[in-house]
């Protein structure tokens, strides 16, 4: 059947894949990388609606149609135990996954939790990170039902998959935004990015000084934005109860610039964003400054908001202007018009994934 018989395998030193004569990763990037790899497959079935290439697949068994999706954590890169409780770990891998689910205009379910953890995990440790899933899944009515489980050489790797479903007239695709609609976004930004930097900067100090305790208290709502994120769930159901379809939709994960280009790529669109428009708690504003950054800037590449990010016809703009805690931030216009930032004295600058382009 194919040529990829048992008896062709051998034993090759696979160090070899990444010598000098291949590709390094970084040339194509993660969505290049994503890219490359699944133009290989095409979707044979027709129950899968949506596969790779939106916050979740869309597969229709006949019913209501299920969204899927799945988000690995890797210590060291998406998290630092140092500063992560794993409580908070726990909850917001679990929210990662089911603010995608909602990024779909779909309700959240079911997860599965697969972990590979290293024997420097104790029991209690353990126990700590399922409370911080268990009080994830109270929060949002979703079960858990399933996983795996294996041991790792060095750290831990967490690993979840969310369901949900959706009316199949209500799902909504980051593909569907129109030239005249409004963009909207479900709260500030920026926030995550920020405590961060908070959290990094104790670590250091309290690597080069271990008797200093951090003095935290007035970062509380900084750090509360990246140590324990909320999936907007309560937007999707606002939605559904005042017949509010969005055009398009992406959950901010890497920041409003990379997520606006998501849409606007899918969507064959271009869209201004109005900086004086863009939501950053007086907080964020204030650490940026501290930190010698640019606001914008953090709202723009920050990333890990988890806020939801929104198209609409203009027929619906009074039914987001009295949304509470929804921020119109600028407009879908034609794609020769590109993406742009509209600053706050007046100047129009590309928006590029990285922000925003200065000449
Ligand atoms: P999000 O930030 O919303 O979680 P990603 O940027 O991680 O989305 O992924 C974009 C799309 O690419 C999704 O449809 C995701 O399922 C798909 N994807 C990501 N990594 C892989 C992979 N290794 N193989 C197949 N599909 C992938
Ligand atoms: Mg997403």
């Amino acid at each position: 059947m194919s040529t990829f018989a048992a008896g062709n395998l051998a034993i090759h030193v696979s160090p070899d894949l990444m010598s000098e004569t291949h590709t390094d990763i970084s040339k194509l990037g993660e969505f290049g990388l994503i890219d490359h790899l699944s133009s290989r497959f095409s979707l044979r079935r027709t129950d899968t609606l949506k596969g790779i290439g939106d916050d979740a697949a869309v597969l229709d068994y006949g019913g209501t149609p299920v969204i899927m999706t799945t988000d690995m954590l890797v210590e060291g890169i998406h998290f630092d135990l140092m500063y992560h409780p794993l409580r908070h770990l726990g909850y917001k891998a679990v929210i990662v996954n089911l603010s995608d689910i909602c990024a779909m205009n779909a309700i959240p379910r079911h997860i599965t939790v697969s972990v590979a953890i290293s024997n420097r995990f104790s029991v209690e440790a353990m126990e700590e990170l399922y409370e911080g899933i268990r009080i994830a899944c109270e929060a949002y009515d979703v079960d858990l039902v399933g996983g795996d489980t294996t041991s790792s050489p060095k750290g831990m790797v967490l690993s979840i998959t969310a369901l949900g479903t959706a009316h199949p007239d209500r799902i909504t695709y980051r593909s569907g935004a129109r030239p005249g609609d409004i963009l909207c976004v479900t709260g500030d930004l920026g926030a995550a990015y920020l405590g961060l930097q908070i959290l990094e900067r104790e670590k250091q100090v309290f690597l080069a000084t271990p008797d200093m305790q951090p003095e935290l208290s007035t970062k509380k709502y900084l750090i509360g934005r990246q140590l324990k994120p909320e999936a907007q769930l309560d937007a999707i159901r606002y939605f559904e109860r005042n017949g509010l379809l969005p055009t398009a939709m992406i959950d901010i994960s890497d920041g409003l610039a990379s997520d606006l280009l998501h849409i606007c790529k899918k969507s064959g669109v271009g869209a201004f964003i109005e900086e004086a428009q863009v939501p950053i708690h007086d907080e964020a504003r204030l650490q940026a400054f501290e930190f010698n950054l640019d606001p914008i800037t953090c709202a723009l590449s920050g990333g890990e908001d988890y806020e939801l990010l929104f198209t609409v016809d203009p027929k619906d703009l009074d039914k987001v202007r009295f949304m509470e805690s929804v921020y119109i931030i600028g407009e879908i216009t034609a794609p020769e018009d590109g993406v742009t930032l509209h600053t706050s004295g007046g100047q129009i600058h590309p928006i590029t994934a990285q922000g925003w382009v200065h000449f």
